[in-house]
């Protein structure tokens, strides 16, 4: 199977290495072409280190390689059966990219998209065939998490459920159907991990590594701020700002000050001494 996949950064490499382990063929479009080779660049490396711990052999390596094309042209994804849209996570850029995806697809392939927050229900509206789009949220990094939610708004039909729960099951992926609600589940509990977190630093309570090396002892594989910039620290403030606007500004989902700064100063949590 074709699986095509909108957006080459960090989840769109992720769920390409993933689909290209399963057997399936990749096909990749970004906007920007120089995204494109670096997650070509990085997909082989991929593939290289599963030669080195044995998962695959040096022909698979090969032959799956093979099996990749990418291109800043949509079009490359018309035989796709389905795509997976891993675009920003603002609603405009998504909408605007998911009829243009819907376009171009073949009438019966499944559309989904990767939103970590955004009501799939109000990016439904917006194409011709809703009963054949849902929300396919990988977690990150999208290769290695296990986890998949598979999201069913109102009008989606049945079978694209069953479809989206068969692929992630055959990517190896451990698929939990969710509903169509603000953060779906593991994001609006991981919401509070993230905001807790940085309203201690605010208030002087402790540093991101006391914070993060505390979180670890505990047992979880990462701190909050570790986490944060593995995910991406504006993408995680789209994310909170998404869910926030979406629960009419409901104080506990408040993104911080904090974030914001390092945002807009092009900055991980860490970087300069809070
Ligand atoms: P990213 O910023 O790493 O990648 C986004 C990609 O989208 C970029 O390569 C960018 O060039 C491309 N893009 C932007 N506008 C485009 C357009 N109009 N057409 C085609 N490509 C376009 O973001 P990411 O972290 O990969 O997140 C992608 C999606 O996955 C978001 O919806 C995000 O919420 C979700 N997600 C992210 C994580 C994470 O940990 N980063 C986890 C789960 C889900």
């Amino acid at each position: 199977m074709i699986v095509g996949i909108c957006g080459a950064g960090v989840m769109g490499r992720g769920i390409a290495v993933s689909s290209l382990l399963a057997g399936h063929s990749v096909a990749i479009t970004d906007v920007n072409a120089g995204l494109l080779s670096e997650c070509t660049a990085w997909i082989g490396k991929q593939l290289d280190t599963a030669v080195t711990k044995k998962k695959i052999n040096e022909e698979q390596a090969t032959a799956f390689r093979t099996r990749v094309s990418t291109g800043t042209d949509f079009n490359l994804l018309a035989t796709a059966q389905v795509v997976v849209e891993a675009v920003v996570e603002r609603p405009d850029v998504k909408v605007a990219v998911l009829t243009q995806l819907e376009s171009i697809m073949s009438s019966d392939a499944i559309l989904t998209t990767n939103t970590s927050s955004i009501s799939i229900a109000s990016l439904a509206k917006h194409l011709s065939r809703p009963e054949l789009f849902a929300g396919l949220h990988f977690f990150n990094p999208a290769h290695i998490m296990k986890l998949v939610e598979v999201i069913s708004a109102p009008r989606t039909a049945e079978s694209t459920i069953a479809f989206c729960v068969a692929l992630a099951n055959g990517l190896g992926k451990s698929p939990v159907v969710a509903r169509d609600v603000p953060g779906f589940i593991v994001n609006r509990v991981a919401r509070n991990f993230y905001n807790e977190a940085q309203r201690i630093v605010m208030e002087g309570g402790a540093t991101f590594d006391q914070v993060d090396m505390s979180v670890k002892g505990l047992g979880f594989k990462m701190g909050p701020f570790e986490l944060m910039n593995l995910i991406g620290v504006e993408t995680n403030l789209d994310v909170t700002t998404s869910q926030w606007q979406q629960f009419y500004h409901e104080p506990r989902f408040q993104p911080s000050l904090l974030q914001k700064q390092y945002v807009d100063a092009g900055l991980r949590f860490g970087d300069v001494s809070e």
